[in-house]
């Protein structure tokens, strides 16, 4: 028996994994991972894949970088854990202040959790928590936009619209105000992506010029709707919303979860729009991919609502016990060192270049309704009919075919849907990236064809070749 097997079978035996239907694993492998480095993981047997998700948006660096693990290793030795209530420690402070430094002016305060959910749930609790301060306790709902994703506690789930996650949990869910996302994707033909980003803003402005008296905050994904499919809309969406969320009395919260430290071509993606958020969420690459840590900054205003005695009774009692992770922070240090010295921002304008030019071709594939492009994400929209863009039905699967056939080619392409996309560590190199648009081609062509055929991932495709 191949030692993959050995650890499939232990897996299987004990393990529930996250968001996977667990009788699939009767006909998928599960990939069990021994070791990384860069952008490969390598499983027990040897075979290696390019991680072209980035291990689920948060990898940014590479697996096993031996700059975050040095600092890892370091700090292990120092302190490896503190209670953040009364105490504090050195990794926490600094990167804090860094944290305050390079996001936009304002936004001078930083609390911690250990998700990106959890720290949505702080950002909504500290929003209706700071009307409840100011006296006004009528501000205690929450706009979202539909196709949006959050997170999966019970508050973030209420904040998002994607049916598949959402909906089994409705009768759970808080009572939230749904706008239209300005999704481009939809916009009428001949339309610029700016152009209906405003024109969808409308729906947005009349729902805040109804409602602002009970509403507390818009809630948003910048830039990309990335669980809901890789949608995309333009900056100008962004600024509107600043200024209606000034002009009514609002809070405007970021998700940056996913989009954050790079990943629309901007450090942040407000950065586009020329604004500052009263809450900035932060998660996923902010350790490099290597540990569980969030941040929620937020204003010196809202900081000083919740400022003063202990009687009043006004304080944020919110807490997650490894809040402010020393070793967590620490990869984050060393995450944020890098952005520092590298360049990278600027060196990810030539990769995304390349992003870009390797798939330009798959447009005028018959099955592909779209492939669009932010920074360092691209998206392959798959469809049954070009010319009505009439969707595959979701029963079919087709998405997990192409990941099956990148499988046997040696890449991770998990889909969204019927949606291909890369969203690769910023360590990729052009020809890897030449690379996995012949293999999401390929996967293409596979999975669109009239009657598709399944194929199971086992051993190596006759094609396979180690692009190193
Ligand atoms: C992943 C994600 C979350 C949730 O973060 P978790 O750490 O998985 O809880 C929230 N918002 C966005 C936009 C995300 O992509």
């Amino acid at each position: 028996m191949s030692l993959n097997q050995q650890w499939i079978d232990r897996d299987l035996a004990v393990l529930w994994h996250p968001c996977t239907q667990m009788k699939d694993h009767e006909r998928l492998p599960l990939i069990p991972i021994k070791r990384g480095e860069g952008v490969w993981l390598e499983d027990f047997d040897g075979k290696r894949y390019i991680d072209a998700v980035s291990s689920w948006w948060v990898n940014v660096f590479g697996h096993a970088n031996p700059r975050i693990n040095q600092r890892i290793k370091d700090q292990v030795d120092q302190l490896e854990h503190v209670i953040l209530a009364g105490f504090s420690h050195a990794p926490v402070i600094e990167l804090s202040e860094r944290l305050v430094n390079i996001t936009p002016q304002g936004l001078d305060r930083v609390f911690y959790a250990d998700n990106g959910s959890s720290c949505i749930e702080v950002a909504l609790k500290m929003s209706f928590h700071y009307w409840l301060n100011r006296g006004q306790p009528g501000k205690k709902r929450f706009v979202t936009l539909t196709n949006s994703y959050h997170g999966e506690t019970i508050a973030a789930m209420s904040v998002g619209d994607v049916p598949l996650f959402t909906e089994t949990y409705k009768a759970l869910l808080l009572d939230t105000l749904k706008v239209p996302s300005p999704d481009c994707y939809l916009r009428p033909e001949g339309v610029s992506w700016e152009a209906h980003s405003r024109t969808m803003f409308q729906a947005m402005e009349r729902t805040l010029a109804e409602h602002h008296a009970t509403i507390a905050a818009v809630i948003i994904e910048p830039l990309i709707q990335g669980a809901g499919g890789m949608r995309m809309y333009h900056p100008v969406y962004l600024k509107l919303l600043r200024e209606a969320c000034d002009r009514y009395g609002v809070h405007l919260i970021h998700d940056e979860i996913a989009v954050g430290f790079g990943r629309t071509g901007t450090l942040f993606a407000c950065e586009q729009a020329g604004i500052r958020p009263d809450f900035l969420c932060l998660s996923k690459a902010l350790t490099g991919g290597y540990l569980p840590l969030a941040a929620c900054l937020t204003t010196e205003d809202v900081y000083q609502a919740f400022y003063d005695d202990y009687s009043t009774l006004r304080a944020f009692l919110h807490s997650h016990s490894y809040t402010g992770n020393p070793l967590a922070c620490a990869a984050a240090l060393a995450t944020l060192d890098i952005f520092e010295q590298d360049n990278v921002i600027e060196r990810n304008q030539a990769l995304a270049q390349r992003m870009g030019d390797a798939t330009a071709h798959l447009a005028s594939h018959p099955h592909v309704a779209e492939v669009r492009q932010t920074g360092m994400v691209l998206a392959i929209e798959m469809v049954k009919d070009k010319a009505t863009r009439q969707a595959y039905p979701w029963q079919e699967r087709r998405g997990l075919q192409v990941f099956e056939h990148a499988l046997t080619r040696g890449a991770l392409l998990r889909p969204l849907g019927s949606v291909v996309y890369f969203l690769p560590p910023y360590i990729i190199t052009p020809e890897q990236i030449d690379f996995l648009a012949e293999v999401a081609a390929e996967g293409i062509d596979l999975a669109t064809r009239e009657r598709a055929p399944v194929s199971v991932a086992q051993g190596l495709h006759p094609n396979f070749r180690d692009p190193g």
